[in-house]
């Protein structure tokens, strides 16, 4: 662990750790099988030691971005994955079983929680509680529970969960912590300061930073000793037990269901990544000037946006993510603004899904990720037709409150 700012630390990580010829960006390795030259030492990997075989266990180019992620978690290691998806299945998949019970929160990513009806038809049971209502997480307890799952930040709604509380709570009961940090990111607040055992990253959002690169992470903070978790296979339970998770992550989740971040992506992420708190700041600060101008304006019906007074969990917000809220928004057009009026308007934003790029981004959520579930549950959601989730980029404040500003006068 280098004892080296965010920053440096990500610049001078492959350096660090070494990169061939005295490279500044480990080389991109495309090479899908890695030959030896002692029998020996090829056993020894396929038995547990540290080295590469088959690329769909990574290569040494997707173990350079790892090393940044662990890095940036301050955890013990991580495993990356083609995408977030990929990531957070893996998770679930490897460490829950049927009769297993599952705690996560109802403001859940659209995907993630469909990837939830998939588990419960495989027989884990889950419940989905306010993750702001630490009563509510503890009264959804069963002898059952193994396993807590929240978001740092929600999507769209931009909740912010009761980390600390959860995480002092799993402890207690000797529960998995896992926390997806996409929106806030570990530059914001590494998972391991509320106390969760695995930390999922997308590094298609903010990490990678430019759109142009799919992956996701699981770093292992080392908090959770997995000696007495039952699903933990047998030829995993050796060595550390603080890393049994992690193996048994990377076997099964990696090895055996394939979803492998290709060397080409890490490469692009890895690089994106190197800008992530410049980039974080920025767009931090685009959101909250946003915010601001937004919230007082005539034809806005209202903001959520963890940066303001009026959010509900603005002060615990605050005191997470020392002083900056992360770069996503939800803004309620008055009923009475034509909302395709007023996205065909805009002249900076890109009206496109994603988010955690370094161009603004504007979603009307009812009338498309949110489009399948019908208008009585997005009723009973809250989600008004009117509501848009806009990711903010790094572009120029001015000229972001300016495209609001001429779009809302247009319309
Ligand atoms: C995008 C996203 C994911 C999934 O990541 P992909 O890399 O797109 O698969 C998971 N969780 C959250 C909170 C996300 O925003």
């Amino acid at each position: 662990m280098s004892n080296y700012g965010f920053t440096t630390t990500i610049l001078h990580s492959d350096r660090r750790f070494g990169a061939e010829h005295g490279a500044i960006h480990k080389p991109l390795h495309t090479s899908s099988q890695y030959a030896f030259d002692d029998s020996r030492e090829l056993a020894a990997v396929f038995q547990g030691k540290a080295g590469f075989s088959y690329a769909r266990q990574g290569t040494p180019t997707t173990a350079a971005l790892e090393q940044k992620i662990t890095q940036m978690e301050r955890g013990i290691g991580t495993v990356s994955f083609a995408t977030g998806m990929a990531a957070l299945a893996a998770v679930f998949m490897t460490l829950l079983r049927k009769g297993d019970h599952l705690i996560s929160s109802k403001y859940i990513f659209g995907n993630t929680n469909s990837l939830f009806g998939t588990l419960t038809a495989l027989g884990v049971d889950i419940t989905l509680v306010d993750p702001t209502d630490m009563e509510a997480v503890k009264t959804a307890w069963r002898p059952e529970t193994r396993m807590v799952f929240t978001e740092s930040i929600a999507n769209p709604g931009t909740q912010v969960a009761d980390l600390k509380g959860m995480g002092e709570w799993c402890l207690e009961k000797g529960l998995v912590y896992v926390l997806d940090n996409t929106l806030a990111t570990p530059y914001l607040r590494p998972g391991i300061d509320f106390h969760a055992s695995l930390v999922m990253n997308s590094l298609s959002k903010y990490i990678g930073g430019h759109a142009n690169a799919l992956g996701g992470a699981i770093t292992n903070t080392g908090l959770y000793d997995w000696s007495a978790y039952e699903a933990i296979a047998e030829p995993y339970r050796k060595g550390d037990p603080r890393t049994w998770a992690l193996t048994q992550i990377k076997k099964k989740g990696l090895r055996d269901m394939g979803g492998t971040l290709s060397s080409d992506a890490a490469h692009r992420i890895s690089a994106g990544a190197e800008t992530l708190a410049l980039r974080m700041e920025k767009a931090c600060a685009n959101a909250l000037a946003l915010a601001k101008y937004l919230e007082s304006h005539p034809k806005v019906a209202s903001v959520s946006y963890p940066g303001l007074a009026s959010h509900p969990q603005h002060a615990m917000a605050k005191a997470y993510f020392q002083g900056r809220f992360g770069a996503l928004m939800g803004i309620e057009l008055d009923p009475s603004v034509d909302v395709f009026a007023f996205l065909n308007s805009l002249k900076v934003l890109i009206l496109a899904t994603h988010l955690g790029d370094t161009r603004t981004l504007v979603l009307p959520v009812a009338h498309t990720i949110y489009y399948e579930m019908g208008p009585e549950t997005r009723a009973l959601m809250g989600i008004a037709d009117n509501l848009l989730r806009v990711s903010i980029g790094i572009e120029d404040e001015a000229d972001l409150i300016g495209d609001f500003a001429q779009a809302l006068d247009a319309n």
